[in-house]
């Protein structure tokens, strides 16, 4: 690992910083597994991490644009500014025993990390500690910043935080997240959508004695559901729309004054998505028109479609190369291929050699809410290998490696060439500017604009009554140790 003789001072330094607290960053992954927090309510999660990086120096911002778990930890100062984001929310439902190769809940029906973001914090903090080390040793300048972005199954934070100014001083971001495989790409990845809540208010009755009396909110949901169906037709390719309904009243014998839907608008680009949108805001009034109720319409997320810049991706590719995938041993290959034939997947092991990055990637029907920052910014993404391949993410068998030697090796590797890429950038000034004309060029002519209205602001009330009652029950399989750097 890590033998090209030509590797800078800076960037041996992070690569062995790394390599000596493979200990902590695996014990600070497998805390976030046993934390289990859905997003919103990240709060031991988010306490560790900020714990660990103030203890490392740092200074710490926490609850930035109203997300009570949300932070930024900041060294250094002056130009380049480059930041790392991250996510580190599970799932409800998803609780799931590490190294069980059939379902074996941890507390039954609790929530859990059965993708691996878990693995994603441990990665951005071993990175984020090494990189200041390096920073202090070598007299490096520039400004590093951390920021730990809650809720992004909900395609939360991320918009919030490049709306408030937050990314408005970087010249540089990157975003590392667990896969099956070690690779990284550019292009436009993923697509922009917007989550939306549609309330209608209308007014009780008696449903058989006076229902001439009652204003039936519900059945403004069903009227814009069948105006959406009809509207299916004639959508954009590559554009989609789900929902589910969110509130349909409480008994059949009281007309239903407030019933809600809440829908995902999906394009390929930011226009698309707003254009579905609004479209959906005039099927919804049309609804409201022939039921005599009140619509309102609260965006819940908006982001844009995640693009990579290919300047970046050739700096995390080059150190993709030079750390290599980890070498895995056979009763981790017989670990992979059990959850594989468990999940239906191909049942190949753990992939042996890193991927090469060939062209630009195709785009992909889902997002991630760091889509923002990815316009705002020239951004890079890096793939780390710490979960098996062929798993589906959100089924319990993508959670059973998560807090295992897979995982730890994956995220070793990860922080490895996540500090390296970094420190390449701030080696030489000549890359930053590359990625930022590059990044120009990329995007041509369309401006960034935050989706988000001015005033919206997150609802903290996510999940909250969900850990309420599985907090408790959770709490008992805590790790307790915080893990040390050094
Ligand atoms: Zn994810």
């Amino acid at each position: 690992m890590a033998k090209d003789s030509n590797v800078g001072p800076g960037k041996r330094f992070v690569l062995d910083y790394i390599e000596r607290n493979a200990g902590a960053i695996a014990q600070l992954g497998d805390a976030i597994f046993s934390f289990g927090e859905p997003g919103m309510q990240e709060f031991e999660t988010a306490a560790l991490m900020t714990g660990i990086l103030e203890d490392g120096g740092f200074e710490v911002e926490r609850g930035i644009s109203g997300f009570p778990t949300g932070f930024l930890a900041t060294h250094g100062s002056g130009a380049p500014v480059i930041a790392i984001h991250c996510e580190y929310d599970g799932n409800p439902g998803n609780s799931q025993q590490s190294g069980a190769t059939e379902q074996s809940e941890i507390v039954p029906g609790a929530p859990g990390h059965c993708e691996g973001h878990n693995a994603n914090a441990a990665v951005m903090v071993g990175a984020a500690l090494a990189l200041k080390g390096a920073m202090e040793e070598h007299g490096i300048a520039g400004t590093l910043k951390i920021f730990g972005a809650p809720a992004e199954e909900l395609v939360l934070a991320r918009p919030y935080y490049v709306r408030d100014g937050h990314f408005d001083d970087v010249d540089a971001a990157f975003h590392a997240h667990i896969w099956g495989e070690f690779s990284t790409e550019y292009g436009v990845l993923q697509t922009s959508v917007i989550s939306a809540e549609f309330i209608f208010h209308g007014e009780t009755a008696h449903a058989a004695m006076y229902p001439w009396r009652g204003r039936d909110a519900l059945d403004a949901v069903i009227l814009m559901d069948t105006g959406m169906a009809q509207f299916r037709e004639h959508m954009q390719p590559g554009t989609n729309c789900q929902r589910v309904i969110t509130d349909g009243g409480e008994q059949p014998n009281v007309i239903p004054a407030r019933a809600a839907v809440w829908w995902y608008f999906r394009a390929p680009d930011a226009a698309g998505a707003r254009e579905l949108f609004e479209h959906a805001g005039k099927i919804a009034e049309g609804a409201a028109l022939m039921t005599k109720t009140e619509m309102e319409i609260e965006i819940k997320a908006a982001v844009w479609p995640v693009r990579a810049n290919q300047t970046m991706a050739e700096i995390v590719q080059h150190n993709i190369d030079l750390v290599g995938m980890p070498e895995w041993s056979e009763e981790e290959h017989e670990l992979a291929r059990a959850l594989q034939k468990a999940c239906g997947g191909e049942e190949e092991g753990l992939k042996r050699e890193v991927t090469p990055l060939t062209g630009p990637s195709a785009q992909i029907p889902a997002a991630n809410d760091c889509g923002d920052v990815s316009w705002k910014v020239p951004m890079a993404r890096l793939w780390f290998p710490a979960n098996v391949p062929n798993v589906a993410f959100h089924h319990w068998s993508a959670g059973s490696a998560l807090a295992t030697s897979i995982a730890h090796k994956g995220a070793v590797a990860g922080a490895q060439v996540l500090a390296a890429a970094v420190a390449d950038m701030f080696a030489d000034p000549k890359l930053v500017e590359r990625a930022k004309e590059t990044f120009s060029q990329e995007i041509g002519d369309v401006v960034y604009e935050p989706m988000l209205p001015p005033a919206q602001r997150p609802d903290t009330g996510i999940n909250r009554e969900l850990m309420a009652t599985y907090r408790p029950l959770m709490e008992k399989h805590y790790a307790k140790d915080k893990p040390t750097f050094a």
